[in-house]
């Protein structure tokens, strides 16, 4: 295994996972066997100097590569002139640039900061209620919001009351009333689930945690319509997919007339750091009023010099053609290796963007991912049965060949 020339230890790999053990509490279950330090584009190191290939980046969230030299740049500008988080009672010039470009990148009005991705469905959702009484005219209290079986929107106390996941919110109760649940891909049984009190429907485009799980065509462009004809807002959680994770720049992209009224980001957005956004048209976010809503953070202007960095990357360099020429070779050579080896059951995926779904009687795709692991590939499984790939979107066909030969073994001993 390649190792970098220069190994630094500080703490033993074993003090450090016992400090792990000792200090942090048991909300993820990394691996033991190491503890990463270092990153560059595709390739990570660990505190021993062995080097992996991200075949997760960071679920999605550094598309543009870690740390990417003009997010890089930018940062170190924008601390350079002082960090601080600028009170958002004052107008900060990169927090409007922020906006503006975001908004123009996303054929939206207006976009609205905020921190992580869960405090962004946590936004959206206040603003579509608020918009539901004051636009809709819904009576006060009575606003409900559709979500998807299997959804995925964080893990804030709002937001996990729309999780149909039991882990999720058992003993989090209790949970957030004017909540409905429609199965993801069901046109018909949205519109039969939508009253007088319905605000809005909130979904992913295509489901990540839930396996990278697709709708059937046209179930996008059917919803813009069940929506339109309800008079309800269609809110497009775009946290995983966006930024040319699926080939396109946002899923959405894939059918036509299915631009949803508010749009949330978050993951690539900041290219590596931490910045999410609700975008939307203007007549539905001027809902908020001076005292609304707000985060200390949110829109913080080393946050917004990263974002503003990313995307410009990702619209010079492409990343969605990238995204959809590279993830179709990939996704071919996986089909390849499943046609040998027999235990993958399904490959589903859009872009760089691919759940392998292994046999249920076999390992699990967890097991999987530990062999992986060993071989120098991270990626992380999703569910039980679904081994995620979701690399950052500069990856070369070389680097992928790389991840495949390593996949390959280990699917084929
Ligand atoms: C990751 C994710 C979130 C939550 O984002 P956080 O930054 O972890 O709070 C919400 N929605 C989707 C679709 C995601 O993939």
């Amino acid at each position: 295994m390649a190792r970098s020339n220069k190994k630094e230890e500080i703490f033993t790999l074993k003090e450090l996972i016992d400090f792990a053990h000792k200090y942090l509490p048991r909300n993820y279950a990394p691996p033991d066997g190491f503890v990463l330090r270092k990153a560059r584009g595709c390739w990570v190191w660990d505190t021993q100097g062995k080097k992996y290939l991200d075949m997760l980046g960071c679920y999605s969230a550094v598309n543009v590569g870690n740390g990417n030299k003009c997010v890089l740049e930018a940062v170190k500008k924008q601390l350079e002139r002082g960090f601080t988080a600028n009170a958002n009672c004052f107008w900060e010039e990169n927090k409007i640039l922020f906006a503006k470009e975001l908004a123009e990148f996303c054929e939206m009005d207006m976009a609205l900061p905020m921190n992580s991705g869960a405090e962004a469905v946590e936004t959206a959702m206040k603003i579509a209620l608020k918009w539901g009484y004051t636009v809709r005219g819904i009576s006060e209290d009575k606003g409900e919001l559709i979500f998807c079986e299997g959804n995925f929107h964080g893990r804030t106390k709002g937001v996990i009351s729309a999780s149909t996941v039991p882990q999720y919110k058992d003993l989090f109760g209790p949970h957030l009333p004017g909540i409905k649940i429609v199965p993801f891909g069901d046109a018909d049984e949205l519109n039969r689930k939508i009253n007088k009190n319905t605000a809005a429907f909130v979904f992913e485009p295509i489901q990540g945690e839930g396996g990278v799980i697709i709708p059937p065509d046209g179930y996008l462009s059917e919803v813009r319509k069940i929506c339109n004809r309800n008079k309800i807002l269609m809110v497009l959680d775009e946290i995983q997919s966006g930024f040319g994770r699926s080939g396109k720049m946002f899923a959405y992209e894939h059918e036509k007339n299915a631009k949803p009224d508010l749009m949330i980001l978050g993951k690539a957005l900041g290219g590596g750091l931490v910045v999410s956004a609700v975008v939307g048209k203007k007549d539905v976010m001027n809902v908020l009023k001076p005292g609304d809503h707000g985060s200390t953070f949110g829109g913080n202007p080393l946050a917004c010099a990263a974002a503003r960095a990313s995307l410009r990357f990702i619209k010079e360099k492409k990343l969605p053609e990238r995204a959809e020429r590279l993830g179709k070779y990939f996704m071919d050579r996986l089909k390849e290796i499943a046609a040998t080896t027999g235990k993958i059951k399904e490959i589903r995926g859009r872009g760089l963007w691919v759940g392998v779904e292994v046999n249920h009687d076999g390992p699990t795709a967890h097991q999987y991912c530990e062999a992986f692991w060993k071989e120098g590939i991270l990626c992380k499984e999703t569910r039980e049965y679904t081994i995620r790939f979701s690399p950052p979107l500069i990856i070369t066909k070389e680097e992928l060949d790389y991840a495949l030969r390593k996949i390959a073994r280990v699917f084929v001993s």
